[in-house]
């Protein structure tokens, strides 16, 4: 029977059964998979040690005739974030496993990239990245120096309804200039720092967009 291949990252593991695991993973060529792992449960399992979140994983399953394929081997590679990281990273898996649905071809270089903006960073800048970067991958965000709505440049921009928008499009609370000039720094590099008070509205506003797009609000504070 045919066999296929790929490197991954596990998003969910779920309890099915006496001793097997339901897995959801983003796969690097074959986008999200949902995957039975027989048996993943058992002491003796090669499954057990080797289905661990933050890793790169390495796959082999048989597709299923209809739906759900079945695992057949697993190797563990690279660890994407050390483990002062971990509860942020699994947090970029829970945003991840929100946003890319069963099917959908992408998911994995966005992941990549969002474990790589954790890893060198803070956790609570790591992790604000991190999920931004997602977010921004997905279409959801723009540009902090233009209104979302309408495109045009301004000097004052406000935040309302989860967007970035200019005072005739949406009004409301001001967005401090310092802060939309940060937060594309702090994406492309590590050693820029925000203050307190950016770090808490970025967080709010990330809490925003997740709501606003029904994706569950996380622990980013
Ligand atoms: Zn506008």
């Amino acid at each position: 029977m045919v066999e296929l291949q790929d490197a991954a990252f596990l998003l969910r593991r779920i309890a099915y059964g006496d001793s097997s695991y339901i897995i959801h993973v983003l796969g690097q060529s074959h986008g999200r998979l949902t995957l039975m792992a027989r048996g993943a449960r058992r002491p003796k399992s090669p499954f057990r040690a080797s289905l661990e979140p933050l890793h790169m994983l390495h796959l082999t399953w048989r597709p299923g005739r209809t739906g759900m394929g079945t695992l057949v081997d697993v190797d563990r590679g690279v660890e994407m974030v050390n483990g002062a990281h971990s509860p942020e990273g699994l947090q970029l898996c829970a945003v991840a496993a929100h946003i890319f649905q069963e099917g959908d071809p992408q998911g994995f270089d966005e992941l990549q990239r969002a474990f790589g903006l954790l890893a060198t960073r803070s956790p609570q800048d790591g992790m604000l990245a991190g999920v931004w970067s997602l977010l921004d991958d997905h279409g959801l965000l723009g540009p902090l120096d233009h209104c979302w709505q309408c495109g045009s440049a301004s000097e004052q921009l406000f935040w309302s309804e989860a967007e970035c928008r200019c005072k005739v499009c949406g009004g409301g609370e001001m967005l401090n200039p310092g802060l939309r000039r940060a937060v594309p720094a702090v994406m492309t590099s590590a050693r820029v720092k925000l203050s307190a008070a950016d770090l808490t509205m970025w967080a709010r506003m990330i809490q925003d967009v997740l709501r606003r797009h029904g994706i569950r609000p996380m622990n980013v504070v």
